[in-house]
């Protein structure tokens, strides 16, 4: 298959700045590659409640659903109405809906610290190697933030008692495990398995699970880790880190130590997967970051984390790995070539060229 649908929401904040960069660039590999993107584009977040009165209009639902991918901005602006009800506000109400409605179960954070970013991360040079690649694959519908019984009760004499239930069935653990085992063969082909079964019987069942399903892949190394631990060895040897598999809550903590690692948000994209049928993985893709009402409008934001989205949902649902290598390589470039968002701006490098969103969206088209 060489058409693709894509259904672009770009939210709120400067959601329709990074989107604007993003298709640009779509555009470029779409001719290059021969391709052909249907890209639709709808309101969702704010953008949303603004259009259609919801922040997950049902127009824009039923775009998602008729498309193979969703290419996702952000959504948020927490100065907009703090009267609207919790579960109305776009961060729920677009972002949890979609994640159900779509079986959204793997989190894809890829975390990339080019070698000329060296300043931007927190570590000491000689920790970074020659820059940093690395994978964290996050399981995001189980354990402890849905398992039940989850409840806070009175207990008698003023004592309140909360409850948080982990679980975890096979199956969970062997569809996660299955999707890190892939990513790892298109990559370095190693996989830390992090858990804590030393102390959980979950940990021990994950364990256990990734195991056997790595023997279904003998041409990936698989090695275990406690996670204290793994947080630990992501501070002091972070180049040891190919792909990583985190159960949920776990995840959700190295994966956010993992990022700090890059220097800026606007650098990190990250995907979200259902279930594959047919050969098709539907895919959500979307930067790590937020909607950064701070530098919204001002053509300051960096394009990377969505442009770099962008790859990450050609090589997972569309199994275009060449295109998506063409960008990887155009934003590696453009970093080699000194174009600097102010996010990644030092100016102590002296070849380094301080540019707007839209310079850098243009540095990087032409660059595949
Ligand atoms: P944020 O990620 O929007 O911003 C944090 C800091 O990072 C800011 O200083 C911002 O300028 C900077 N930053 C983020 N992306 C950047 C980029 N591409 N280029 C340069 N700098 C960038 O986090 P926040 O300020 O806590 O949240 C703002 C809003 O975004 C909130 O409403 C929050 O709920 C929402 N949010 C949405 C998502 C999502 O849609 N998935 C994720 C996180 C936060």
């Amino acid at each position: 298959m060489s058409s693709f649908k894509i259904a672009a929401l770009a939210g709120d904040g400067i959601g329709p700045e990074v989107m604007r960069e993003a298709i640009k660039v779509l555009r470029v590999v779409e001719k290059k590659f021969s391709l052909t993107f249907h890209i639709t584009e709808a309101p969702v977040g704010w953008a949303g409640i603004d259009a259609a009165g919801k922040a997950l209009p049902d127009a824009t639902l039923a775009l998602c659903r008729e498309s193979d991918s969703i290419l996702f901005g952000s959504v948020g602006l927490p100065d907009r109405d703090p009267t609207i009800p919790k579960e109305q506000r776009p961060e729920r109400a677009a972002l949890l809906r979609i994640r159900k409605e779509f079986g959204l179960f793997a989190n894809l954070r890829p975390v990339k610290l080019p070698k000329a970013l060296s300043y931007a991360c927190p570590l000491r040079p000689e920790r970074q190697g020659d820059g940093l690649d690395m994978l964290v694959v996050r399981e995001l519908t189980g354990g402890m933030y849905f398992g039940q019984p989850k409840k806070t009760e009175d207990i008698g004499n003023g004592v309140q008692r909360a409850i948080d239930t982990m679980v975890y069935t096979t199956p969970e653990i062997e569809r996660i495990a299955h999707v890190a085992f892939q990513a790892a063969r298109l990559r370095r082909k190693k996989l830390t398995s992090i858990d804590k079964a030393n102390v959980l019987e979950n940990g021990i069942l994950w364990r256990e699970t990734v195991t056997r399903i790595g023997k279904e892949y003998p041409d990936v190394a698989l090695e275990h880790m406690f996670v204290d631990n793994g947080a630990m060895q992501l501070m002091l040897k972070p180049t040891q880190f190919d792909v990583m598999l985190c159960e949920n809550m776990f995840g959700d903590i190295l994966s956010d130590e993992a990022a700090a690692l890059a220097g800026s948000l606007g650098m990190l994209p990250s995907a979200s997967l259902g279930a594959t049928s047919g050969g098709q993985t539907f895919g959500f893709y979307e930067p790590a970051g937020g909607t950064a009402p701070d530098i919204a409008g001002k053509n300051l934001a960096n394009p990377i984390a969505q442009i770099l989205s962008v790859a990450l949902m050609l090589r997972y649902s569309f199994k275009l790995n060449a295109a998506a290598d063409a960008i990887d390589g155009a934003v590696a470039l453009a970093i080699d070539q000194g174009f600097r968002t102010g996010d990644i701006y030092n100016p102590a490098e002296t070849t380094a060229k301080k540019v707007g969103t839209t310079q850098m969206g243009d540095a990087i088209a032409a660059g595949i």
